[in-house]
């Protein structure tokens, strides 16, 4: 087959290796960035790359390039549909605009400790194709799948999670119909033996799973997983303590829920799930403790890049707050998230990046005037400053509710500089 590679980044190279190690191939690498082709490879560059893909049989879409930007007389294709249509093993899909790592990290851990020969691929695992040969059909594969992973998907897995939605992308996706639309693709193509795990408390998440002709397991569910007292449960069945999650914060008792939700046609058994749960630490960047100075406790949330999880940090973290907010523009609107800095425990609130003005409009309109705009200042500075402006007892948090690009590589480096910072403050 003639074969366009669309999109050359780390899942682009993925994709060469594996459709170049079948034969009878011939494939051309497009991408509108120089790239470093491999040798002998023909390449179509520049910002129009994608836009004349005609005569190609299949062009292969990596997540990153958005399907509207690509013209082809031929078939488009991508990873996701491919591991989808070859995965000899049952899939656990994990979609949400939040929560979809470590739900799945939950979900693996869970697995494990029930003895199951587990693959977690996608975002925080591995590339999908490159272990598509190693997987058995008694394994089971746990796949993250984000809006660009799913938006032209023909399949959707066997187990279907969709977590905690809010618009989010609105930079890439035409509009929130279509970021919605990408995501419903987990559930909409099942069959009526699959199942659909939802956020029940999400309206974006019940309407997804509203297109499953499968099963629906809502949670948090009276009859299904949900917290009573200081326990998880499963309808009436009692499963084991919180205590045994490892993350703080009411969202991550729902994460847990979806968790259990989705093993449960797998694994019924409290300590298993106990075991599996008090296995997993947290992911670096997710609402990560990183030291005490002075009685002050640091968290870093880097990855907090939508208003819905500043909002879930401050809900998490007891006592008072300072929150360090601000990146670069996703199209996110912070109304709700300024109603709750004006009603939680906050007691300052740093702003930076470009978004510092338009968060501050939000806060001065929910009658919160506690803010510095300081997206002037070098960022160790605002950290220093943050030091200064805490007392003993207090909690500073990096939950930005923006993207870091601009000031930041990317949200680890933003994550990584915060914890420098930290590390360097002395009493
Ligand atoms: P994702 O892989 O979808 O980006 P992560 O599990 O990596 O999600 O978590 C990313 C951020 O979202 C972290 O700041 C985390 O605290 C927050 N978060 C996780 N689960 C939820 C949830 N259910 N609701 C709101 N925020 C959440």
């Amino acid at each position: 087959m003639n074969i366009a590679i669309a999109g050359y980044g780390v899942e682009g190279r993925a994709n060469y290796e594996y459709w170049n190690a079948q034969i009878g191939h011939v494939i051309t690498i497009a991408d509108e960035h120089p790239v470093d082709a491999p040798e002998g490879v023909q390449t179509i560059i520049g910002a129009d790359a994608f836009a004349n893909l005609n005569g190609f049989d299949l062009v292969i879409r990596s997540a990153g390039v958005a399907p509207y930007k690509i013209t082809t007389d031929g078939k488009v294709w991508s990873a996701t549909n491919e591991f989808f249509e070859k995965c000899p093993a049952p899939i656990i899909g994990v979609t949400g605009s939040k929560g979809k790592g470590t739900t799945a990290s939950l979900i693996t851990a869970i697995l494990r400790a029930s003895g199951k020969k587990v693959w977690l691929v996608g975002n925080i695992g591995l590339p999908s194709l490159e272990v598509l040969e190693e997987i058995k059909s008694e394994d089971i594969v746990v796949y993250e799948l984000s809006s660009f992973q799913l938006w032209d998907a023909e399949r959707s897995p066997q187990v279907a999670v969709v977590l905690y939605i809010e618009p989010e992308h609105l930079d890439v996706h035409t509009d929130l119909e279509d970021y919605i639309g990408a995501k419903a693709k987990i559930a909409q193509n099942q069959t009526t033996t699959d199942r659909t795990v939802y956020n029940a408390q999400n309206q974006w998440a019940t309407e997804i799973a509203g297109q499953s002709v499968g099963r629906r397991l809502p949670y948090p569910s009276e009859r299904g997983a949900h917290v009573r007292g200081d326990y998880f449960y499963y309808g009436d069945q009692e499963l084991c303590h919180v205590e045994n999650l490892l993350l703080p914060g009411v969202h991550n008792q729902d994460n847990a829920c979806a968790a259990i939700t989705a093993v449960w046609s797998w694994v019924q058994n409290g300590a298993t799930i106990a075991e599996g749960l008090r296995s997993f630490n947290g992911l670096p960047h997710r609402l990560k403790f990183v030291r005490e100075v002075g009685g002050v406790s640091y968290y870093d949330d880097s990855i907090a890049t939508t208003p819905g999880s500043a909002i879930a940090a401050i809900t998490a973290l007891a006592g008072p707050k300072i929150m360090i907010l601000g990146g670069s523009y996703k199209g996110a609107d912070f109304t709700e998230l300024a109603q709750k800095v004006a009603t939680g425990d906050v007691k300052r609130v740093l702003l930076i990046g470009d978004e510092a003005s338009r968060i501050a409009e939000s806060l001065k309109t929910a009658g919160y005037a506690a803010y510095e705009i300081l997206s002037a200042m070098p960022f160790a500075d605002v950290i220093a400053h943050a030091h200064d402006t805490a007392s003993a007892g207090d909690t500073v948090i990096l939950s930005p509710a923006c993207a870091s690009f601009g000031q930041f590589k990317n949200y680890i480096d933003r994550g990584e500089q915060f914890i420098a910072a930290v590390t360097a403050i002395t009493e």
